[in-house]
């Protein structure tokens, strides 16, 4: 099984969590700047955050074989805070970085005129930086969340073929579905949507268009949902060609329309292979190569 993750926070993960996804097959992600948990009190934090996204964490993530591309934005939550939007001003530098593959995680928080003020801000970023959109839909009135995010992507002028709409569930996927924008889910041990409920969906709309990630970050979640949700597909009938066209070629298909995504092997790992024998595989191959600097 070969996987991209195309969305996970990895600096609030571990190297055992890196370990980990490659031996499951993850070979490439991408890690959308967000919330910290903690609110950031200026914009140098901020900077400091995103210097670290296209720097540090590339570098880490490489020392264990996976390559890493991020995306860029105020998120939603802390664009209701006045001493982080200045950091708007900043964003164009950071967006014609190599491995920045999109504007992102963007979208609805607490729906404040506010975010509908950044979100447009980013979209039309996108559209003058010809980048793709990572758009997240909100945890409380996802319905009616969603249903606003579309007609602001619509009026922005950003081709709906460049934006994914991510951290969908059962009540709001046909309306991003029936829109031609493409379908995240994040895959999460106790909320939001699990690998039963997704390999469900798959089975009821096909897999055009349909993109799975871990979102694993500080909180409760899990690096190797991608790789879960696999599992399930093969069990629930789906081939290993649809497990790939879902686990790898749709996000590289999305972020690819960035121009930006490295997936060749990092020098001394090996390439993602298909198949269920890539486990052990893997394995054997990460004991020896693990500990190289790259
Ligand atoms: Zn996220």
């Amino acid at each position: 099984m070969r996987i991209f993750d195309p969305h996970i926070h990895m600096t609030s993960r571990t190297t055992d969590d890196y370990e980990a996804m490659y031996e499951s097959g993850v070979r490439a992600l991408v890690e959308p700047a967000f919330w910290l948990g903690q609110p950031r009190t200026n914009v140098g934090s901020y900077i400091d955050y995103f210097d670290a996204l296209i720097g540090w964490e590339r570098f880490r993530a490489a020392q264990f074989g996976i390559r890493h591309h991020c995306t860029i934005a105020l998120n939603p939550k802390e664009a209701n805070d006045p001493r982080c939007r200045e950091v708007m001003a900043h964003l164009p530098r950071y967006l014609v970085k190599d491995g920045v593959v999109a504007v992102g995680e963007t979208g609805y928080d607490s729906m404040t005129p506010e975010e509908d003020d950044i979100l447009s801000q980013h979209l039309a970023l996108a559209v003058e930086y010809d980048l793709p959109a990572l758009v997240h839909t909100p945890h409380r009135d996802k319905v009616t969340g969603t249903r606003r995010t579309l007609d602001v992507v619509v009026e922005s002028g950003l081709p709906v073929e460049r934006v994914l709409v991510d951290h969908l569930n059962e009540t709001c996927v046909d309306m991003v579905a029936d829109s031609g924008a493409w379908m995240g889910f994040s895959i999460y041990p106790d909320t939001k949507m699990d690998e039963g409920r997704v390999v469900a969906i798959m089975q009821r709309l096909g897999l055009d268009r349909i993109i799975v990630n871990s979102a694993a970050d500080w909180g409760r979640s899990d690096p190797l949902k991608t790789a879960k949700t696999g599992l399930a597909m093969l069990e629930a009938g789906f081939s290993e060609d649809d497990v790939d066209r879902v686990l790898w070629r749709n996000p590289v298909e999305f972020y690819g329309q960035s121009g930006r995504l490295e997936l060749a092997p990092v020098p001394g790992f090996a390439p993602a292979q298909q198949g269920p024998d890539t486990f052990e595989g893997n394995s054997v191959l990460r004991g020896m190569a693990s500990r190289r600097a790259v």
